[in-house]
């Protein structure tokens, strides 16, 4: 019993942040995002609501300067005030704007906007158990081994789910008549941007895997499709 207690306490910790990491995601944005009202931009999710039979899709522009594009736990979509800015000044087309929402609608279809924030606050979780455990069996290093396998797990977890939001993106796309050219695209400029951006990649590409791969990715599958 003694034992496992430092692994209930991690566990019920894990819990605690979770519920902390929503209600404080929320507030944030509740507090700097306005709803997306540029009639270009809301055409495009009009298409994309038509494709998948709803009335509309709800679009907010979150106030921060940074290059993003997200998926709020409670389902709702969000693109940067700079990601916006990006497309005001002509640098992103309202179709490549409309392959990030898109991409966003996938985390959130596909379940991974609400396990993400899981997984956050499970890895820290899964990092003090494992590293309590650990530390018995190797004295020293067992923490640093659990923080390596978490990091590990956590990098896969989300890799994988890129690439079925851009799975996902590049079906509704194709159905609302978009098509895939702009994910494509958009990945090349971001791609370029971070090269001669002087160092700095947008945060979208940071948390998401290579370019090269996802292009890679949906070209087979457009093949595929095409057969
Ligand atoms: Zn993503």
């Amino acid at each position: 019993m003694i034992k496992t207690i430092p692994i209930l306490l991690a566990v019920l910790y894990g819990l605690a942040m979770y519920r902390f990491s929503v209600w404080r995601t929320g507030r944030e944005l509740d507090e700097k995002s306005t709803v997306l009202a540029d009639p270009e931009l809301v055409e495009m999710s009009n298409k994309m609501a038509h494709a998948l039979d709803l009335a509309r899709i709800k679009v907010h522009i979150y106030e921060i300067e940074p290059v993003n594009g997200l998926a709020a736990p409670d389902g709702r979509i969000f693109i940067t005030r700079g990601f916006y800015n990006k497309f005001r000044a002509g640098e992103v087309t309202a179709d490549e704007l409309a392959s990030v929402i898109a991409h966003e609608l996938g985390h959130v279809a596909l379940g991974h906007s609400r396990r993400r924030m899981i997984d956050f606050s499970g890895q820290n979780a899964m990092r003090a158990a494992l590293g309590m455990v650990l530390s018995r069996i190797i004295p020293g290093i067992g923490v640093w081994i659990a923080n390596g396998l978490t990091s590990l797990l956590a990098a896969k977890l989300s890799r994988s789910d890129e690439f079925e939001a851009d799975a996902y993106a590049a079906a509704l796309l194709t159905k609302a008549g978009i098509g895939i050219a702009p994910q494509i695209s958009l990945f090349e400029k971001l791609d370029a941007l971070t090269q001669t951006g002087g160092g700095r990649p947008p945060a979208w590409l940071l948390t998401h895997p290579h370019t090269k791969d996802r292009i890679a990715a949906l070209e087979k599958m457009k093949l595929e499709w095409e057969r």
